[in-house]
């Protein structure tokens, strides 16, 4: 049986307006399958308007890959949360590795921006994961752990009703290698015991997504366990099709 009730496409720095169209038109024709799953689509910023102009369907909403800590003002090439807010976008992704790595986001950097996102009544999509090497000195938990403590830090139990914990071991994303259904469950069962120590009721109850090269294959096997409540796809959400099936296998 599936546990998961929230699947989210990161389109990456990838797609154009073709793909809007043609994933808003293969969710729409697919969407009796997977009733009652929420799908959210994150394409990159340009064109976050086109698809707003496509999604009209229940379950289906708007995501951004990314937003300023700041609410406005000189900060030239940035894009914040109000402008967002306008297109209709409802979640914001915040510390994927990719840009931990590549923009050296620290932690307090993705705590500032999960501050302003869930302040303005966003959902906060927070990423966490270790690398192969820390994982092979047996350091998993530790550096997720240690991501959480910072990422969240300073939220309020109404903010972190806003937010939404993804975990993607790196050495899992882009790479076609998966975690399993046991190592994910494994880390997803601590996060979730840290959520509700940390934070009880609403620790209890926030999504956990698991991310990491997931395919319309390993979907319904990591969505049955009993911690993982959906997932977070890069590459299979850039084909209509295989994100569909991706989302039939979160209803189960
Ligand atoms: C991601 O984009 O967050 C991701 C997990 O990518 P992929 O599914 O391609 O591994």
């Amino acid at each position: 049986m599936s546990n998961a009730s929230l699947v989210i496409a990161n389109w990456k720095m990838n797609g154009n307006r073709a793909l809007t169209r043609n994933m808003s038109e293969v969710l729409r024709d697919n969407q009796a399958d997977f009733k009652g799953v929420n799908v959210v689509i994150c394409p990159p910023y340009t064109l976050l308007s086109e698809m707003a102009g496509h999604i009209y369907y229940d379950d289906v909403a708007l995501g951004a890959q990314n937003v300023s800590e700041y609410e406005s003002g000189a900060h030239t090439g940035e894009v914040s949360v109000a402008m967002l807010q306008e297109l209709g976008v409802e979640y914001v992704l915040l510390g994927l590795s990719e840009r931990r790595a590549e923009q050296h986001e620290s932690d307090q950097l993705v705590a500032a921006k999960a501050a302003t996102v869930t302040q303005a009544g966003l959902t906060a999509v927070i990423c966490v994961g270790e690398d192969k090497a820390q994982r092979e000195a047996d350091n998993t938990w530790s550096v997720i752990q240690a991501q959480l403590e910072k990422s969240l830090a300073g939220l309020s139990a109404t903010q972190m009703a806003r937010v939404v914990v993804a975990y993607e071991p790196i050495w899992a994303i882009g790479t076609g290698e998966t975690a399993s259904p046991a190592q994910a469950q494994e880390v997803h069962a601590k996060i979730r015991g840290w959520l509700v120590e940390n934070y009880q009721q609403v620790g209890a109850k926030t999504p956990l997504l698991y991310g990491g090269s997931v395919k319309a294959n390993n979907a319904e096997s990591l969505f049955s366990e009993a911690d993982i409540n959906g997932g977070l796809i890069g590459g299979a959400s850039l084909n209509g099709e295989d994100f569909c099936a991706i989302c039939r296998a979160a209803k189960g």
